[in-house]
């Protein structure tokens, strides 16, 4: 069994809208890559995928529940990092709780 809980889970980064100034994008001086952002209004940009019906940010990869990684671990944007350095998100808080909720998952 996996240490990190998150590392066989990935709810949050397929429940939540992710939305950060543009700032943090790579051709503004950040590190997001901006294929992976969408434009909202004003400064604000939007992960790719986590507005959908279904969200699932465009940076995530494996299987909720099953394998979890974040594509842009190392250059994601601040509300992901605000969550904690524990990848990819925060454990064990209210947010997790609804997240792992979503996808039927028991919280930690
Ligand atoms: S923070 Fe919670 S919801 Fe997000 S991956 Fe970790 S255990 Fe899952
Ligand atoms: S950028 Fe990474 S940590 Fe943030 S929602 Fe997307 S996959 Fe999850």
């Amino acid at each position: 069994m996996s240490a990190n809980p998150c590392l066989s889970c990935g709810a949050c980064c397929a429940s939540f809208r992710v939305d950060f100034d543009c700032s943090e994008l790579e051709s503004q001086g950040g590190r997001v890559p901006d294929g992976l952002a969408v434009e909202l209004t004003g400064r604000l940009v939007r992960m790719r995928g986590t507005d959908h019906a279904q969200p699932r940010c465009a940076a995530f990869s494996g299987q909720v529940g099953v394998k979890a990684s974040c594509g842009i671990h190392e250059w994601r944007p601040s509300p992901c990092r605000e969550f904690g350095e524990r990848a990819p998100m925060g454990i064990g808080d209210d947010a997790c709780a609804r997240a792992r909720a979503r996808h039927g998952l028991a919280p930690i």
